[in-house]
């Protein structure tokens, strides 16, 4: 069977040139860069290679990359350090209703410590207005945390205008930019961040590392102790091979950036255009203009998204659903609800993203497979045509 993976945003598949540059670190390159000796020197050199090409994709400098074991260990490590470090200036924390879990259930755990929380609204098309940013500012306010594009409806925020806000009021300002990363251009210095969370398996990476960038001067509280690792920020023997995996996607991805984002904006236009010729009762969720080039968010009328999903996968497609429900419960995706998508619209919601290997027979094939779903379980559907749908 034809196998189709449109889910990039959940994970992308690690590039042959990628696994090619981690192999030595299992089989040759195997000493611990804290290791005085010539092997550990070796193993070093190859860490510092990795930080440089990883900076350089974000036009930083080296030593404000600190590596980590993913983007939520990044995201922790910014919201509980900070908090830690200047608790005693004030306990005010402001973020978005659409921040990833790794932020929303970090400031939840910090509002069981004593830290208040402000959660931004979005606009319908889940963008953070600077003004409203303003307005939450307060004389406590101790660190602002917007996530540069989000992972479901794909928004694309405005970072330089957003952080800009926090530094007139002298506030330090974090973006998760884990799904940015490799697919719009980040420069560190010019959006005027102070932290930055990414990770590699966004990037046609492994799975498993990730970086904290801090800008030159800032120091917050470690969130692993132990070794001396990482300047002493972050303990932990480093994951060489996965580090040297994220420095090699970084160095392609910065190669590849303009060829990437005309290839997955290309395609997904093209897929919103057939789904839309082909499919009534869809809806685009998320903005037309300042999105993600590989995602689309769609609401189909009447149906329920886990069940396309998983017709779709007995045709060899993989996506996700919108609505976030886990095999356990059923909860709404909390993005949707900011944007004001309604209870019935969420339900029927699925996440396509696509990336660097996807082919327009790819989307061909997906869409000529999601009429015949889609009629089929509209058919089956008790409340087609019904109102309130
Ligand atoms: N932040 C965002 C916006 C994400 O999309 C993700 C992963 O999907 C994360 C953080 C977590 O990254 P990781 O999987 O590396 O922990």
């Amino acid at each position: 069977m034809k196998q189709v993976y449109l889910d990039y945003s959940a994970t992308t598949p690690v590039k042959d040139e990628v696994v090619k540059e981690m192999i030595p670190y299992y089989t040759e390159r195997y000493g611990n860069p804290s290791s005085l000796y010539s092997q550990g020197l070796d193993a070093k050199d190859g860490l510092e290679e990795a930080r440089r090409r990883v900076a350089g994709l974000i036009n930083a400098e080296p030593r404000e990359i600190f590596f980590t074991s993913c983007g939520t260990e990044s995201d922790n490590w910014v919201l509980e350090g900070t908090a830690d470090t200047l608790k005693n200036k004030g306990k005010h924390i402001i973020t978005t209703k659409i921040e990833h879990h790794a932020v929303l259930h970090t400031c939840q755990y910090l509002e069981k410590q004593g830290f208040e929380v402000t959660y931004l609204d979005v606009d319908s098309e889940g963008f953070v207005k600077p003004e409203a940013l303003e307005k939450a500012i307060r004389e406590d306010t101790i660190l602002i945390s917007i996530m540069m594009v989000n992972n479901e409806i794909g928004t694309i925020e405005p970072i330089k205008e957003l952080a800009a806000v926090a530094k007139d009021h002298g506030v330090l300002f974090h973006t998760d930019a884990v799904q940015a990363l490799g697919n719009v251009p980040i420069d560190v210095k010019e959006l005027g961040v102070d932290f930055l969370s990414i990770s590699a398996h966004k990037i046609y990476g492994p799975k498993g590392v990730g970086a904290l960038y801090t800008r030159s001067g800032l120091k917050i509280s470690s969130f692993m102790h132990g070794g001396a690792q990482e300047s002493k920020r972050r303990a932990g023997t480093e994951n060489l091979a996965g580090i040297a995996g994220f420095g090699k996607a970084a160095e392609l991805a910065g190669k590849n950036l303009e060829n990437h984002i005309e290839h997955s904006s290309k395609l997904r236009d093209y897929f919103w255009k057939k789904i839309e010729e082909n499919i009534t009762g869809v809806q685009l969720n998320g903005p037309k203009e300042q999105r993600h080039p590989g995602n689309l968010n769609v609401s189909f009328d009447y149906i329920e998204g886990e069940a396309i999903l998983l017709m779709l996968d007995a045709n060899g497609i993989s996506v996700s659903t919108g609505s976030a429900c886990s095999s356990k419960s059923l909860v709404p995706s909390h993005v949707l609800e900011a944007i004001g998508v309604s209870i019935t619209k969420m339900n029927g919601t699925v996440r396509f993203t696509v990336g660097d290997f996807t082919t327009k027979e790819d989307i061909d094939y997906t869409v000529d497979v999601l009429i015949k779903i889609v009629e089929r379980l509209r058919e089956l559907s008790p409340v087609t045509g019904q109102e309130g749908w």
